[in-house]
């Protein structure tokens, strides 16, 4: 059975690409490293729901300490980062594969994050597991909702969060 390493940038975006990969024939690891997350409170927040979500789910999950600072506002240095770290840990640690639940939103650069993952999988020699999994989008907001997830608001950084606060005023 194939290793997959699955990059999971929170709870509720993994219930239903967690479903989905379920539904291989694959071994599935999480790997949380999400450095870009601002500010602290919250992403200790996004991260105790995952802990809750792996409890009960099943899915092992690896932790990774943010140890260094991504600019605001720029999703494809926050892509490579991110998916970077996911491939090399892959690598070092016997995976054949990785993916994100990234491509899971439909508010993300869904094509960027599919041509960087391919890139850094060709750089780091691990497979690259592509699916579109925003498919799973609208299911992942019900299971979320019913296992009562922690839900952000804003994709991470202090620019999206700036975004989503001008957003909020304006419709006020
Ligand atoms: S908007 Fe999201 S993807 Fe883009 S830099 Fe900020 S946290 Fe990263």
């Amino acid at each position: 059975m194939k290793k997959l390493l699955l990059h999971a940038c929170c709870a509720p975006c993994t219930t239903s690409v967690y479903r989905l990969l379920k539904e291989q024939e694959l071994s599935i690891t999480g790997y949380f490293y999400n450095p870009n997350i601002y500010p602290t409170a919250e992403y200790e927040m996004r991260k105790k729901c995952m802990e809750f979500y792996s409890a009960i789910s099943g899915l092992p999950v690896i932790y990774i300490e943010n140890d260094l600072a991504i600019k605001a506002g720029n999703c494809v240095e926050c892509y490579e980062t991110r998916l970077r770290a996911a491939a090399r840990y892959g690598k070092k640690n016997g995976f054949d594969c990785f993916t994100t639940t990234l491509l899971i939103s439909p508010f993300q650069k869904h094509d960027v994050i599919k041509e960087t993952g391919e890139k850094i999988s060709g750089e780091e020699g691990i497979g690259f597991f592509y699916h579109d999994f925003r498919e799973g989008y609208y299911q992942s907001r019900e299971i979320s909702a019913k296992l009562n997830l922690y839900r952000q608001k804003y994709c991470g950084c202090s620019e999206s969060q700036k975004a989503r606060e001008r957003k909020h005023e304006q419709a006020a």
